[in-house]
């Protein structure tokens, strides 16, 4: 399998002024800090067996690593003989965190998470609609002085992650967000010049698809197709050969726009009779009779619905979700297709047909095994997401960070 790397490769000749051993040591150094980020407590065994660095190296890294503040010390699982004492394993320190920043049209979440994905704490703005972006960068703002007591005592963070449901480009400004109402916004830049800290913004599912490749389903899956990301729309993040498949201006993955009834609903881009259209909470919840259902209460009102026209529509919308699957894995060949929000309550109910449209046979020829999850993050997946954002630059050049 391969690996999950997001980092740009390492360049062939070094900057002016860097030897190519310091580039190696960088290297090196970010390899370690992302096992034990991504993976938890490591012994020093597991690290070197992992990276392929002899005994020594991976002695000096841990040591630099943790006099940079970033890593600890703490009793293994392993022990070194039958009576031998334990050994000690090589953890993130989490104190070394994030700010994560959630756009949604009803809510706003402000969440901040420690190396390793720990999520300390996190607050969440109901909204009555959606915020503007100045109204927004002001409740961002109110939320992190409400923790800034806590912040200024015990953390050190190192920047701020945001997501958004919409087209964000490279440079954190957002291009369309159809269900913020927001359009052309530098939004990270306002929040960078409220919050004094670096925001790196992005679209929401790709940020669920990282996420799910760092901590979920998807750790050492090569080729991941992840698919939903909100409860209200559908994003896709696509992870090729162990990198998120970014496309022009960072736009690919919009697979929620997939036309899959050309007669269909009005769509919010335009068109009619995307699968984002289509395949949706707002259809089902009136026939429900409920509204605002998060993930885990629409779970249990899918488990118990016994009505013919709720089990109708689920059926209908299954059977669209079902047409866009057979044609995203025969695009995209993943290893394994993640489903999230809604999508991963309808994978629940519905998980034989699914399974069956993901069972391709290219050109008639033998079948392969796709693996079909639901998302293991569900709560904390756009909670620790955002914050990877966040994390990238430390994670890619640790002796850089000095706080
Ligand atoms: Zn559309």
């Amino acid at each position: 399998m391969t690996p999950a790397v997001f980092e740009p490769a390492t360049p062939l000749a070094p900057p002016a002024g860097r030897t190519t051993n310091d580039l190696i040591r960088q290297q090196n150094l970010s390899s370690v800090l992302s096992l034990v980020h991504s993976r938890g407590a490591l012994s020093r065994a597991q690290l070197g067996a992992t990276t392929g660095l002899n005994r020594s190296t991976v002695t000096g890294l841990v040591m630099e690593l943790t006099e940079l503040g970033l890593v600890r010390e703490a009793p293994g699982g392993e022990r070194t003989g039958k009576v031998g004492r334990p050994t000690l394993d090589i953890e993130p320190e989490d104190h070394v965190a994030a700010l994560s920043v959630r756009a949604e049209p009803l809510a706003v979440t402000v969440a901040l998470v420690g190396l390793g994905g720990v999520v300390h704490a996190r607050l969440r703005h109901d909204t009555a609609g959606a915020p503007s972006p100045k109204r927004f960068v002001q409740i961002v703002s109110s939320s992190v002085e409400a923790m800034r007591a806590d912040i200024d005592r015990h953390y050190r963070v190192v920047g701020a992650g945001l997501a958004v449901p919409g087209l964000v480009n490279a440079n954190g400004s957002v291009l369309v967000s159809p269900t913020l109402g927001w359009k052309r916004d530098p939004v990270s830049a306002r929040l960078s010049d409220e919050l004094g800290m670096p925001v790196a913004a992005g679209n929401d599912a790709s940020i669920g698809a990282l996420a799910e490749s760092r901590f979920g389903v998807g750790v050492g899956v090569g080729n991941l197709l992840y698919l939903g990301g909100a409860m209200h729309s559908i994003g896709g993040g696509l992870i090729i050969d162990g990198t998120l498949l970014r496309g022009t201006s960072g736009y690919a993955g919009e697979l929620g726009h997939t036309v899959v009834d050309p007669r269909g609903r009005a769509c919010v881009c335009g068109r009619r009779g995307c699968l984002e259209a289509e395949v949706s909470l707002d259809i089902l919840e009136p026939l429900l009779g409920r509204r605002k259902l998060d993930e885990d209460e629409l779970d249990v009102e899918l488990g118990v619905a016994r009505s013919p026209r709720v089990l109708a529509e689920v059926t209908r919308q299954v059977e669209l979700l079902s047409v866009a699957l057979t044609n995203f894995v025969n695009a995209f060949a993943p290893e394994t297709v993640v489903l999230s929000g809604y999508l991963g309550c309808l994978l629940s109910v519905s998980r034989e047909r699914l399974a069956d449209a993901v069972r391709v046979h290219p050109l008639g020829a033998e079948g392969r095994t796709i693996r079909l999850e639901r998302a293991h993050l569900r709560s904390r997946l756009m909670l620790v997401g955002p914050a990877e954002l966040a994390f990238a630059d430390l994670l890619s050049n640790p002796a850089g960070f000095r706080g």
